[in-house]
């Protein structure tokens, strides 16, 4: 999908990582997360300590493991990435723990799927630094006492409402990611268009950043796609709104960035049910979605776009949702 905020393949994740900012001053946008950051690493530096472990929460393709590369290279120390679902057992942990030099970063991605009994080995590795395994089995399975070195743990997570209280409450440092303002994602298109040597007017750009739901990795994607269009095209060198408007409308991604699927989850709450309420089971049996799919992938979009609403009887298009469509809201 198009506009899916979830990486699409490994080619994709090659160019992500060519249109990552490295430092601070390259992230565009987040001002208030940076300015706190900013002040947490030089303290740190200041007082040659481990930055305080950070957790990171947000929708998907914000620039969580962006930031957390950053931190790292703005601390001038290494980080080593995994993610909650590829630690299965406590010796993966182990081994991912006992590679740290002082000061370095651990990150995990999707923090909220780790196991248990891997989450909860990380109380004390985060506050005090050490943990206790049980080595040998049987009669001479003993306990080591295996202390570690001072590290920072950031953790991302796109559910922070499925993290354990004391799991959450070992983070001194908890930054909530909102999505981007089109200002913001229009800097981001510009910056990705200079690195990847398209040109591009700043109406252009603009055009763009309206239709990238708010999403760093989705304007990347757009851009890409776009300049695929701008290059084949006789008359068209420079990505301007004409481009925009002439690839997108092909590809199917509306003036708010609404595709064919979230139209259809409009239209059917519309013209089948008045406009709702309706109950997120419902909806999806008639989109022919699964009901998890329409609430991580669907909704929030146009949730926060104020195109749909949640009510305690089910979800309801807005006004705003009926004036998008073209289509008049009932005087009930
Ligand atoms: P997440 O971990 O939240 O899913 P990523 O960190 O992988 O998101 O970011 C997705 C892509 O968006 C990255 O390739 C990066 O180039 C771009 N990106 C994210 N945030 C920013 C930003 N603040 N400034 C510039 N580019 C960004």
């Amino acid at each position: 999908r198009l506009v899916s905020p979830e990486p699409a393949d490994d080619r994709e994740d090659s160019v992500e990582k060519s249109l990552r900012p490295q430092t601070l001053a390259q992230y565009i946008g987040q001002a208030p997360i940076k300015h706190e950051l900013s002040v947490y690493i030089q303290a740190a530096k200041q007082r040659e300590e481990s930055l305080d472990h950070v957790l990171l929460y947000g929708p998907p393709g914000l620039g969580k493991t962006t930031l957390a590369l950053v931190i790292a290279n703005e601390m001038g120390v290494q980080i080593r990435t995994t993610s909650g679902p590829a630690v299965e057992k406590p010796g993966d942990l182990v081994a991912l723990l006992n590679e740290l030099q002082p000061g370095d970063i651990l990150f995990i991605d999707e923090i909220h799927r780790l196991p248990k009994v891997v989450e909860e080995m990380l109380y004390s590795a985060m506050e005090d630094f050490y943990i206790d395994i049980v080595v040998g089995q049987g009669p001479t399975a003993h306990p080591v006492h295996f202390p570690l070195p001072p590290f920072t743990l950031i953790g991302a997570t796109t559910r922070a409402g499925l993290l354990s209280a004391p799991l959450r409450d070992r983070f001194g440092i908890v930054e909530h990611m909102a999505y981007y303002e089109s200002a913001d994602l229009e800097e981001i298109v510009k910056r990705s268009a200079e690195i990847f040597q398209t040109p591009i007017d700043p109406a252009g750009a603009h055009a763009i950043a309206l239709r990238s739901r708010g999403t760093p990795r989705i304007a990347n994607r757009l851009l890409k796609r776009i300049r695929d269009f701008a290059e084949v095209s006789p008359d068209h060198d420079t990505i301007d709104p004409a481009i925009v408007d002439h690839a997108l409308t092909l590809l199917r991604v509306d003036s708010a960035g609404l595709d064919q699927t979230d139209i259809k989850l409009l239209t059917t709450m519309i013209d089948y049910y008045n406009g709702g309420p309706v109950g997120l089971n419902t909806l999806a049996a008639n989109i022919g979605e699964e009901t998890e799919t329409v609430a991580a992938m669907y909704e929030p979009y146009l949730l926060q776009r104020g195109f749909l609403k949640r009510t305690a009887q089910g979800r309801v298009v807005t006004p705003a949702g009926y004036e998008h469509l073209g289509r008049a809201f009932p005087t009930k």
